[in-house]
């Protein structure tokens, strides 16, 4: 081989994986995109600093897996902009020995933040394919406490309840009794109501001594909570 292009061949074997200054520019987001938009809870920071985004999307947007938007990854569905990830997150007040639902798998975003925080997530996807393919990601990702199952998340996962904490990551137009009856008590659910055409709010839901207390937070725009057949 020619010596330029054996160069060219060993400057492209030896390129750095994209994005080559990913501690950058997650910093970066974390900093312009979520400290200076008020969000304080340590935990969550240090996760969505850890958590590298742009493993959790198609490639062809890994370009742009830092910027402060939400990104298709396909089958119809959204990864959320980080921003609402990290808000939702704080809203839940995530602890160690803590044990989560979420409703939405999807990219497994939100989950991989979570794991970073609590003890054991669990997480429901409805698209069956996205599911596994997610479930897979996570593994291969080392994610040991997330176990990713797909079905509808409408009944939750009365095997493993109660949960400390659910979050729900796609608007419903009503929140799923099987979902509170499920927290615990002292328990934080945090979850977009509305129809799926509309913006939705966003619900923090809290159980005290077996009374369910709701607060509208703010309003929010999801992909709609559909129903298997
Ligand atoms: N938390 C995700 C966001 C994914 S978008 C992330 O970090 O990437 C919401 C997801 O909810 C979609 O993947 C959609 O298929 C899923 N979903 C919608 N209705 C559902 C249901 N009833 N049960 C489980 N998942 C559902």
């Amino acid at each position: 081989m020619k010596p330029f292009l054996s160069l060219l061949l060993a400057f492209w074997i030896a390129r750095p994986a994209f994005p080559p200054q990913d501690d950058e520019l997650r910093n970066h987001m974390v900093r312009k995109q979520i400290e200076e938009r008020g969000i304080n809870h340590r935990a969550t920071l240090q996760a969505m600093r850890k958590v590298k985004r742009h493993l959790f999307v198609p490639l062809k947007h890994q370009k742009n897996a830092y910027d402060d938007m939400p990104l298709p990854i396909g089958y119809g569905q959204t990864i959320s902009q980080p921003f609402m990830v990290a808000y939702m997150t704080q809203l839940l007040e995530p602890k160690v020995k803590h044990r989560v639902l979420e409703i939405g798998t999807g990219s497994g975003y939100q989950a991989a933040v979570l794991a970073e925080i609590v003890q054991q997530v669990y997480t429901i996807e409805i698209v069956k394919a996205l599911g596994m393919q997610t479930k897979k990601k996570l593994h291969d990702l080392g994610y040991q406490n997330v176990e990713v199952i797909t079905g509808d998340g409408y009944k939750g996962l009365p095997a493993k309840a109660p949960f400390d904490g659910i979050i729900v990551t796609a608007a419903a137009e009503t929140i799923p009794p099987p979902l509170i009856a499920q927290l615990k008590d002292g328990g934080r659910m945090v979850i977009p109501v509305g129809a799926s055409s509309a913006v939705q709010t966003l619900v923090l839901l809290e159980k005290r001594k077996g009374k369910v207390f709701t607060t509208d937070v703010t309003k929010v725009r999801f992909v709609p909570f559909t129903r298997d057949q």
